[in-house]
């Protein structure tokens, strides 16, 4: 039987260089470069199987244009704010800056959707690159506690814990529409 109900919208935030886009092409099932760059929509959906049962997550991933937008379009910028039914925050724990920002981001999107109780997971890329680790994972962790949403860390570039991230997703946005 055929449900229109479980197709969910999950907005990336972070800063430029994070791996947001990276995130969504493992997740989608990109595996060559070439293929990612020939994508001219930066909008992808998968359906996943998450405790024997079936959601749709459209994954958006237009951070940066609507950023760049907002320059000259303050509607734009609140677009991204707006659309979203989850939202993951992308830092690199290469960057601390990227850190600092996906604090901000998490503030701006509580006073943007102030009455909502969404879906937000904190996200921390790029692994991997173990010898330019500048923020711990109980740092991240710690701001998650703070910020009340669910956390985990990724290499988009090993696609480590990928599959986990969004299947986190999945199963935060049911606690909250089970409890509806
Ligand atoms: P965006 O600006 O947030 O969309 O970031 P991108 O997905 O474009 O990634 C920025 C750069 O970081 C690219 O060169 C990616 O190949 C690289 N990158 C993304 N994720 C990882 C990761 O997990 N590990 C490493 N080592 N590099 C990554
Ligand atoms: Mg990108």
């Amino acid at each position: 039987e055929e449900s229109c109900e479980s197709l969910y919208r999950v907005v990336l935030l972070g800063d430029p260089g994070v791996g947001k886009s990276t995130l969504v092409s493992v997740f989608a099932g990109v595996q060559e470069k070439d293929s990612l760059e020939q994508q001219r929509d930066d909008t992808f959906e998968r359906t996943l199987s998450v405790d024997g049962e079936e959601t749709t997550l459209v994954v958006i991933d237009t951070w940066e244009a609507e950023k760049r937008a907002s320059e000259e379009d303050n509607w734009l910028h609140s677009h991204c704010m707006q659309v979203g039914d989850a939202y993951v925050i992308v830092y690199s724990i290469t960057d601390r800056g990227s850190f600092e920002s996906a604090s901000e981001l998490r503030i701006q999107l509580r006073r943007t959707r102030q009455a909502e109780n969404l879906p937000i997971i904190l996200v921390g890329n790029k692994t991997d690159l173990v010898r330019s680790r500048e923020v711990s994972v109980e740092e991240g962790r710690a701001c998650a506690v703070v910020f009340d949403c669910k956390f985990i860390e990724t290499s988009a570039a090993l696609q480590h814990n990928v599959t986990e991230l969004f299947e986190g997703v999945v199963r935060q946005i049911r606690l909250r529409q089970d409890s509806k």
